[in-house]
């Protein structure tokens, strides 16, 4: 928001005095952030007035005039304001009463020419003067605010302080939107994450930066609050590129997407379906591939394979390679993935075997894993070792499960 300040009185043209109204003004707005982009001195003549409103309200957010408020003949700011946009002048009650006040408490008749200070534009805001009789007022006129200020800066200082000042910053707080982003990460525990950006964590007040860890993950959300969506965006993606710089290489998702939405859409843009073959999450996956509407294009079935018998009749894992290497092996992962991919003639094949607790399984403890993922070039298998209870363990397994898949096709992305 930017301010424009015309400072009215032929004295000030005439050199008797300075304008430290303007300069007043300036230090204080620019104190809650508006800028001052002109000032403009204009004597007590209606015509240059109105010129210098003109040109004002063609390159400024908010306008204030000081000067010319008091009950002489010379005193024309309001007029001619009231003049300039039609908005027709009338009395303010409560600057009415403070006027009849001040001259009953001296024991005289107010003087006709006095009411004349209780003057405000119609409909706006009115700004009392506690230090005098001239109340000053504030009006949204077109795309501008016009403020009217009285001359005497023992008069303008309190009323820009008491009144102007929280009233400007009311209307630019409804303004502010508040827009915020969220970054995702994966294979970073919170406490690194923050610890590798504690500083800008610490340093930020907008955007803010909140870490927020679940399900195996952790987010970051930035929050910033500003006038415009444009450069609220630019705020968050300059935040965001300093947060990336640091710990850029653990997020998969920058936008907020969910990796089960990240992945599923990798598979329909590639045009690719996976299928699985699970011991250690029990169907979790397949579960997970089926909830969203339309599953069938990316996910044409899925094996639940618990047994040994199971994972040999079913996705054809060899007894040998169950024999030799045990259920819970990388051999075992691999021929899973590779027997589920093979019946359901799918790109891909994932598969999970491993110890969910809460006793360990053939040496492996609760929560250790192996995970096959079979692609139309290569079977690969990865260990994971995940904490939790039983349940999630298998949450998280399905999770890492779906995160390898998802590296795995953004391997293709472009390619
Ligand atoms: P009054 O009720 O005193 O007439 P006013 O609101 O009509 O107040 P002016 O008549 O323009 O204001 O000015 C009154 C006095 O306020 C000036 O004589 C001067 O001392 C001071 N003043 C006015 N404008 C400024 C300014 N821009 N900077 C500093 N002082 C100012
Ligand atoms: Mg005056």
């Amino acid at each position: 928001m930017n301010a424009e300040i015309i400072a009215v009185g032929s004295e000030l043209l005439l050199g008797q005095i300075d304008n430290t109204n303007g300069s007043y003004l300036s230090r204080k707005l620019s104190e809650i952030g508006i800028n001052v982009y002109f000032h403009q001195v204009v004597g007590d003549n209606e015509e240059r007035l109105r010129e210098a409103l003109q040109t004002a309200e063609s390159r400024a957010d908010i306008i204030l005039l000081t000067g010319g408020l008091g009950p002489t003949e010379d005193d024309m700011t309001r007029t001619a304001v009231s003049n300039w946009t039609g908005v027709p002048l009338q009395h303010d009650e409560e600057a009415v009463r403070r006027i009849q006040a001040f001259y009953d408490a001296r024991g005289r008749e107010v003087t006709e020419n006095n009411w004349a200070q209780a003057l405000v534009l119609e409909g706006a805001e009115v700004l009392q003067n506690d230090e005098g009789l001239a109340c000053g007022c504030s009006m949204v006129y077109g795309s501008s605010r016009i403020v009217l200020l009285p001359g005497p800066p023992r008069e303008l200082q309190p009323m820009t302080n008491s009144h102007l000042l929280p009233l400007l910053q009311g209307t630019m707080e409804e303004q502010q939107q508040i827009q915020s982003q969220i970054l995702r990460f994966y294979e970073i525990g919170e406490s690194t994450l923050t610890d590798e950006i504690k500083d800008i964590i610490e340093a930020q007040t907008n955007p803010t930066v909140a870490p927020l860890a679940s399900d195996g993950e952790v987010s970051l959300r930035l929050t910033v609050k500003g006038p415009s969506p444009e450069s609220n965006q630019e705020m968050l993606d300059d935040m965001k590129m300093k947060i990336l710089d640091r710990v850029g290489s653990w997020c998969y998702s920058e936008g907020g997407e969910t990796m089960e939405a990240l992945t599923t859409e990798l598979l329909r843009a590639q045009k690719k379906t996976v299928s699985s073959a699970e011991s250690l999450t029990g169907g979790a996956f397949a579960d997970m591939m089926t909830a969203f509407p339309g599953a069938s294009e990316i996910f044409p079935g899925g094996i639940v394979c618990y047994s040994n018998e199971a994972k040999q009749e079913a996705v054809g894992v060899s007894a040998e390679i169950l024999e030799k290497h045990g259920a819970v092996s990388a051999e075992t992962a691999e021929a899973m993935a590779e027997g589920a991919r093979r019946r359901f003639h799918a790109d891909y094949g994932v598969s999970f075997t491993g110890a969910a607790g809460p006793d360990p399984l053939e040496g492996y403890q609760p929560g250790e894993m192996f995970i096959g993922i079979a692609g139309p070039e290569k079977t690969t298998s990865y260990f994971a070792g995940l904490g939790g209870s039983r349940s999630r363990i298998r949450m998280y397994a399905v999770k890492h499960g779906l995160y390898l898949l998802f590296q795995e096709l953004r391997k293709n992305k472009g390619g």
